[in-house]
């Protein structure tokens, strides 16, 4: 059977998205986030994280710096029963004609795939808070939750989100 997942966007929907968090000290997570992950993963949806890092390809962090901040981040949620399957990462910059991962290119939905086998995209969401996320959600066919936040303002997103919510809690609590 194919993979439901819920592609979730890192800064700005599970931590507050503070500008190139890189350590775990700088690491805040959104109210919520947690037990968001674990009302979706009791739903039988896998999980997987899809971050861009341009922070690296900018030379502002390593991309150990960043690892190092995700085996923070995973063993927090290991603490609290929350298995993500994957964290796919893009490194480069904007505009870096050998990446296809940056969002909303859908390179690291592929990635993921590699990793857990076919994925059910039609029935899976992905959740995050600028309109790259929705239009990679748009490109690899997935549902689409955006939350509110400074980098979009209503009506002037080029394409629908299925939902426009205030926090993963409240996309979490919808998509169940
Ligand atoms: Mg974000
Ligand atoms: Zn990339």
């Amino acid at each position: 059977m194919s993979n439901k997942v819920i592609f979730l966007d890192r800064d700005g929907t599970l931590n507050v998205d503070h500008g190139y968090v890189n350590e775990a000290d700088q690491w805040q997570w959104c109210d919520g986030a947690i037990d968001a992950c674990k009302l979706l993963q009791n739903a039988r949806y896998t999980l997987a994280i899809v971050t861009n890092q341009s922070g690296i390809a900018q030379g502002k962090y390593t991309v150990e710096q960043m690892h190092k901040l995700h085996e923070y981040m995973l063993a927090e949620f290991e603490a609290h029963g929350v298995h993500i399957a994957m964290v796919a990462y893009c490194p480069h910059d904007r505009g870096q004609s050998d990446c296809d991962c940056r969002k909303p290119k859908i390179g690291m939905a592929k990635q993921i795939e590699a990793k857990i086998g076919e994925i059910d995209y039609v029935n899976s969401w992905i959740v995050g808070d600028k309109e790259a996320d929705l239009l990679f959600g748009k490109n690899a066919g997935t549902h689409t939750a955006i939350i509110r936040s400074q980098y979009w303002e209503e009506g002037k997103l080029s394409q629908k989100p299925d939902l426009i919510v205030d926090s993963l809690k409240q996309a979490a609590e919808k998509i169940v």
